[in-house]
């Protein structure tokens, strides 16, 4: 897809503050720094739309993005991070889970993933809740152009094993650095919103 604009529209924690339509939405999530903001900053064709390497643990809002007038991206805050709070965490996760059993457009949750490592435990746990709620799930698996093309593919199984992927759910290789996978990204969202 072509990006003709792309501008945030508003932060939010409440459903009452969520943007009113009905345009198709697609959530990003991800532990903290495994390189969100650069894959929206790159799906956008913006140098930094979404902030690169925003302090994580400051506030946890929702941003919602208008891409072409016709869909909504919602970066949701990064995970993982140590120093955040328990009242933190859990204000975290319930604006989360509100979000996600409540948002009728929802077509998918694109999760972020370090295709270097396999997936942490938090990665994990964030896909099986997306699972328990039965949001279809696309594996972004970025930073590729960090390792070697001829492990690649040894990589995205081991991330695939690691998470234990449904047949339903995608993965995609991708990189922020050199535009890998993202033809690929925009075909499998727009297979959502036939
Ligand atoms: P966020 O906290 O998940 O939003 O992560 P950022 O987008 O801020 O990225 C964290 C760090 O990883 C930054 O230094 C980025 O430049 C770097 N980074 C992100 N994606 C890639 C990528 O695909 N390739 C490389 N080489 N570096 C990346």
């Amino acid at each position: 897809m072509k990006v003709n604009s792309a501008e945030i529209v508003i932060s939010a924690v409440r459903p009452n503050q969520y943007p009113e339509g009905n345009l198709p939405e697609f959530a990003l999530a991800g532990r903290s720094n495994v390189g969100k903001s650069s894959f929206i900053n790159k799906m956008l064709n913006r140098k930094a739309l979404a902030r690169i390497s925003s302090k994580p643990g400051k506030t946890q809002t929702l941003n919602f993005y208008l891409i072409n007038e016709i869909l909504h991206f919602v970066d949701v805050p990064g995970y993982g991070y140590a120093k955040v709070s328990k009242s933190e965490r859990d204000a975290w996760g319930k604006m989360i889970e509100t979000y996600i059993t409540s948002r009728e457009q929802l077509k998918a949750v694109l999760l972020i993933v370090d295709l270097r490592h396999p997936p942490s435990k938090d990665d994990v746990l964030m896909y099986d809740f997306l699972k328990h709620y039965g949001i279809p799930v696309i594996i972004i698996a970025t930073k590729a152009d960090k390792i070697p093309k001829s492990k690649w593919q040894k990589h995205m199984k081991i991330t695939k094993e690691t998470l234990e992927l449904k047949a339903e759910d995608s993965i995609i290789l991708f990189s922020s650095e050199t535009g890998e996978g993202k033809d690929k990204a925009w075909s499998v969202m727009g297979s959502f919103m036939k």
